[in-house]
């Protein structure tokens, strides 16, 4: 069966012209770029075009681009810099719906000494900027803001937040890995210092990543080896999935206009057609800017698995606002950051879609997902359900 994925922020299908862009550097090109032969360095070459298109995709400097191995590694690489630049400095800002690759972090650090503020945010899953302003201290060594959020889609007001961050003198992180290629970024107005993004969730493969870091920004390695980045990310260059990202920032930025288009329009219809045709059903974030690919919906007393079980038999992949732990349900540190009810968080569904989502994937949704709904609440009115559902998450996922 083909699945009807509306899973994009999870990850993407690399795009055909990427792939064959990429494919030589699989093949017949493996020369290292470090190389003094020209075989190599025709290698090198490619790399330098797919900075610059990426430069060009950001509106910022080719130098200022280092390839990384992922999002995560990028987040990382950040924090880690800026706080190994001002030892002096051990505070650190950041939100409570943060990915892992930045809360996690932040939590490690804690358990190294560092202290962190963690703003909240409201229903809608906005923050408050002058709680922002307020949490800025003399030893902050960096602010992490997300651009935008992977479970609601929610897009932080980056401008204003780096108009009081620089204000204060206060290194700025924005983790962009769902904003580059749904929102148009342009880093020559946006005063950010670093930013980061990951290949795999804008149509190129896994595993290849970039962080920009602002010319004149102190910068310390995360990865210690070779020269490679010009001695910012040590190891041999992932040149094949290097070229790929470069040709899909192109692609994306070629596109964004007319992508986003047609994507809100579709998003916005299997929103509209959920919640007319489900009872007691509301949108997480729905008051707030959002991406124009993601739709978390809750659906009240069903469980956020269950649905998905359901979903998969007629091939549509999405993702659940839970994470099923140790027997337990616990919905997601986002949904519970903006105060989403409890019977709503259990159910909530994130549908993300992409250039490749057709009207036809969102008219099987629109089929199938009401009478699923309507026959797990008929099995389930919930009250007094709430250990089964947990058991049945228990055996039935990740
Ligand atoms: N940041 C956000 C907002 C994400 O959505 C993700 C991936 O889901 C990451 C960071 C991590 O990116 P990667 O999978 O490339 O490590």
């Amino acid at each position: 069966m083909k699945p009807v994925y509306l899973d994009n922020n999870a990850t993407t299908r690399v795009a055909p012209e990427v792939l064959s862009a990429m494919l030589p550097f699989l093949s017949e090109q493996y020369g290292n770029p470090s190389s003094m032969h020209s075989f190599g360095g025709a290698v090198g070459g490619h790399l330098r075009e797919a900075r610059a298109r990426v430069a060009r995709g950001l509106s910022c400097d080719p130098s200022e681009i280092i390839f990384t191995s992922c999002g995560t590694e990028s987040d990382n690489a950040a924090i880690r810099s800026a706080l190994e630049s001002q030892p002096e400095k051990r505070h650190i800002v950041t939100t409570r719906v943060e990915h892992p690759a930045v809360l996690s972090l932040c939590q490690h650090l804690e358990t190294k000494g560092y202290e962190v503020t963690s703003l909240g945010v409201d229903e809608e899953g906005r923050l408050d900027l002058e709680e922002l302003e307020k949490s800025l201290r003399k030893d902050t060594a960096i602010v992490s803001v997300m651009y935008a959020n992977n479970e609601t889609g929610v897009v932080f007001p980056l401008p204003e937040i780096a108009g009081i961050v620089k204000s204060r003198g206060v290194l700025l992180h924005t983790d962009a890995v769902q904003a580059v290629g749904k929102l148009p970024i342009d880093l020559s107005k946006l005063p950010v210092d670093f930013l980061a993004l990951s290949g795999h969730k804008l149509h190129a493969p896994k595993g290849v990543g970039v962080l920009y870091v602002r010319k004149g920004t102190p910068f310390r390695p995360f990865l210690v080896g070779g020269h490679q980045e010009h001695g910012r990310r040590a190891g041999t260059e992932n040149t094949a999935s290097i070229v790929a990202l470069g040709r899909a920032v192109e692609l994306a930025t070629e596109r964004i206009g007319e992508e986003n288009t047609r994507v809100r329009a579709q998003r916005d219809r299997l929103e509209r057609g959920l919640l007319e045709a489900v009872p007691d059903s509301r949108i997480n974030g729905g008051g707030a800017e959002r991406l124009p690919n993601t739709l978390s919906i809750a659906f009240k007393y069903v469980e956020g698995e269950a649905i998905l079980l359901l979903m998969d038999r007629f091939g549509i992949c999405a993702s659940s606002g839970s994470a099923c732990t140790s027997g337990s349900l616990e919905p997601s540190h986002v949904l519970r950051a903006m105060g989403v009810p409890f019977t709503f968080a259990h159910g909530s569904i994130r549908f993300s879609l992409s250039r490749y989502t057709t009207d036809a994937d969102v008219d099987l949704v629109l089929k199938e997902l009401p009478p699923i709904i309507a026959r797990l609440r008929q099995l389930s009115p919930f009250s007094g359900k709430e250990g089964e559902a947990a058991a049945f998450c228990s055996t039935h996922s990740h």
